[in-house]
């Protein structure tokens, strides 16, 4: 990244542009067009919906965590009707729920769905391939949208093969790079909806950029530096192949819930099959509080951790194994979790050794 400043109108820069949105459609699994945003992955979530809606839409959100609250919360804010499906925090989106809630939609009312793929608040990932049978077994034509914001490059996302019709990203999470690129994947049919969408927009406005991404460029000065680190991060995951990737997130989460159930602690995601590749969210026993923790292991170890968010907030704390993360980096972490309970008084058992000899295993099996 630390690299000069390239002119963004020049013959050199097309090159950068042209590879950095050839490379995401293979992170992307899509065929379509991707853009990019120099902003975080909120701005894209914006540019979802505005680019695709009309104002008053009513569209389908779910309560299955932080981050798909704040985005239903944005979506009212920009004039749509959201309605809100109800949830606990602990589950993913119950593609049951949708083709119900879809098949009483006679009248199309509904014009999207919008799915947060892994809540990073709560270690939860939903089954996005479900929530498209959903759809299509309800006949409705509502539009799937999907936050892929901290699945994208660690958990499997195949945007073509699910017809999701918009994804949401950002650059932060399994891209390994620092905040500050967001992405939008579309389908045709995004387009079209596009085309006929009149919600305000001008910043985001898809049609703008893909006429000029068709020439390699952007239509207004593009975060070039993030660039660069965008194609060194491609070319790292081109290296090690999306699937290797894949199961390398497994291998990691479920040394990581070794490890937690030695612990002896809860976790919140409370269906298996829906666990995180990417991140481990964990109640403390009554009467211990998670910034205390937290804030001990920094303090000792200078680690952070992630903090409990909106209601799991005091309750539950989160340990992050996406991105650029192997076993040692994993080994560390957990050590770092044990002294901090240990150092706070928390009851526990003793995990890492339970989450070594789980990688053991695994590596031997290779
Ligand atoms: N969606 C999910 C699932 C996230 O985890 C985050 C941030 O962590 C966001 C959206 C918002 O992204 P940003 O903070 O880059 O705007």
């Amino acid at each position: 990244m630390d690299r000069p400043v390239l002119d963004h109108r020049s013959a050199e820069f097309a090159e950068l542009g042209h590879h950095c949105i050839n490379g995401l459609k293979t992170v992307f699994r899509t065929e379509s067009p991707v853009l990019i945003f120099p902003s975080s992955a909120t701005g894209a979530w914006e540019a979802a919906l505005v680019n695709t809606l009309n104002s008053g839409d009513h569209i389908l959100g779910f309560e299955t965590g932080h981050f798909a609250g704040l985005w239903s919360k944005m979506a009212g804010a920009l004039g749509l009707h959201v309605e809100i499906c109800g949830g606990d925090w602990r589950h993913g989106v119950d593609a049951a729920q949708v083709e119900d809630r879809l098949a009483h939609d006679r009248e199309h009312d509904i014009k999207a769905v919008m799915v947060v793929h892994n809540e990073t608040s709560t270690g939860v990932t939903t089954d996005i391939p479900a929530v498209r049978r959903a759809i299509d077994q309800a006949k409705h034509p509502a539009l799937l949208m999907v936050d892929v914001v901290s699945s994208l490059a660690s958990i499997d996302y195949r945007h073509d093969e699910w017809r999701v019709d918009v994804a949401i990203a950002g650059s932060q999470k399994g891209l390994m790079l620092p905040p500050g690129l967001s992405f939008n994947a579309i389908s045709d049919r995004a387009l079209d909806a596009h085309k006929q969408s009149t919600l305000p927009k001008s910043y985001w406005r898809w049609s703008e950029m893909l006429e000029n991404n068709a020439r390699g460029f952007f239509p207004y000065t593009p975060a070039t530096n993030l660039l660069y680190s965008l194609r060194e991060a491609l070319g790292m995951l081109q290296a090690e192949g999306l699937e290797t990737v894949f199961a390398r997130h497994a291998r990691l989460a479920e040394a990581t819930r070794c490890a937690v159930r030695k612990w002896g602690l809860e976790m919140v995601a409370l269906n298996p099959a829906e666990y995180s590749n990417v991140v481990t969210a964990l109640f403390l026993p009554e009467g211990f509080q998670e910034q205390a923790l937290r804030a001990l292991i920094l303090d000792r170890f200078n680690m952070s951790l992630g903090a409990g968010l909106g209601k799991l907030a005091g309750r539950a704390f989160r340990i992050g194994h996406m991105g650029d993360f192997n076993e040692l980096m994993l080994a560390g972490t957990l050590a770092g979790v044990e002294l901090g309970l240990e150092l706070a008084g928390i009851p526990h058992g003793k995990g890492v050794g339970a989450a070594l000899e789980y990688l053991a295993h695994a590596a031997k099996g290779k």
